[in-house]
């Protein structure tokens, strides 16, 4: 049996460590965590909504009364399913590295707010975006919260009695990934750089810088890995991704070398031993970053990956449905 269960929630690791799962772990569904020590408390993260955010302190507030006013919050990326709760605790210090603070203007809530209203006008990039997105999550009361201390290479904490280190390891994931280390816990809270059965979306790489941080976090005394989505594992799901990592960096050169182009390498590259994992789409986003690392000038902007993405995620859902009619035909 699992050491930890995969179900929604507050799961309490010990010592004043907790985390915040979101089964299923796909496109927005994040987790978070929250540390706390002697009336001090650290949150890690917040989620892709007000509503998501505001149940998930309550329960926070719950267990830990001294959550009742949040000291500080670190954001572990830009991404919006880790910061546009960022509101809700907005008398905390809010910490995030100085990328990761810089591009959180990027990509502002009213942005995704605007493409939501306006799906049906914005061609299959719109449409997989209200499909896997837009429909679940609500972005209209979100106000950007911008981090109000920023820091480069790492940052030293002390939550109450308790040594918290932040580690800069972007650009990875994102621009400015970070992660939040508790070594008397034994514990690390790894944002976007770990998803769990998930495939990892390669936004801004390079993957070495990628692969580094799982070698960090591989050489840290941890037992307890809290990834950005899915559920929570040890070093194991650590060098599980960068087994991928690595995978799909060697399977995309080939290709790259061989001229193939960057949406067909996406579907052309075997799943091999990472097939059960979900959101496949992503492999889109993946190799097209690979294809840039390698040298390549095609520009691709982020309706065009989201259209893409969304025309492979049809494709995958026809397989699979095809797949299950041709079990039971049996
Ligand atoms: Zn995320």
């Amino acid at each position: 049996m699992a050491k930890w269960q995969y179900t929604k929630g507050l799961h309490d690791l010990g010592n004043g460590c907790f985390a915040w799962l979101q089964p299923d772990g796909s496109w927005g569904w994040s987790n978070a965590g929250l540390i706390a020590d002697r009336e001090q408390t650290l949150l890690v993260d917040t989620l892709f909504d007000l509503k998501l955010t505001a149940e998930m302190l309550g329960q926070m507030r719950a267990a830990v009364p001294a959550a009742e006013s949040i000291g500080r919050l670190v954001n572990t990326h830009a991404n919006g399913d880790h910061t546009f709760g960022n509101q809700l605790v907005k008398d905390a210090e809010i910490i995030a590295s100085r990328a990761c603070a810089e591009e959180m203007s990027e990509l502002p809530a009213e942005r995704l707010a605007a493409m939501e209203q306006n799906w049906r006008q914005l061609g299959e990039a719109g449409a997989f975006l209200h499909e896997v997105m837009g429909s679940k999550f609500k972005w209209d009361d979100v106000k950007n919260t911008l981090p109000t201390r920023v820091f480069d290479d790492e940052l030293r904490l002390e939550v109450g009695d308790k040594a918290v280190l932040l580690k800069t390891v972007g650009p990875a994931h994102t621009k400015g990934d970070v992660l939040v280390h508790v070594p008397v816990d034994r514990t690390v809270f790894t944002g976007d750089i770990l998803f769990v059965e998930g495939h990892p979306v390669l936004w801004a790489g390079p993957v070495d810088n990628w692969v580094a941080a799982c070698d960090q976090i591989l050489a840290w005394n941890v037992e307890t890995v809290v990834p950005g989505h899915g559920p929570i594992t040890d070093k194991k799901g650590v060098q599980a991704m960068k087994d991928y990592l690595l995978y799909i960096k060697a399977e995309a050169r080939r290709r790259y070398d061989a001229g193939m182009p960057v949406f067909q390498a996406a579907r052309d590259i075997a799943l091999d031993r990472f097939a059960g994992w979900g959101d496949a789409e992503r492999m889109v986003v993946n190799v097209a970053s690979l294809y840039r690392e390698f040298g390549s000038r095609q520009e691709l902007d982020i309706m065009e990956l989201f259209g893409q993405m969304g025309r492979f995620h049809a494709e995958l859902k026809a397989k699979a449905g095809h797949g299950h009619a041709h079990r039971h035909a049996h």
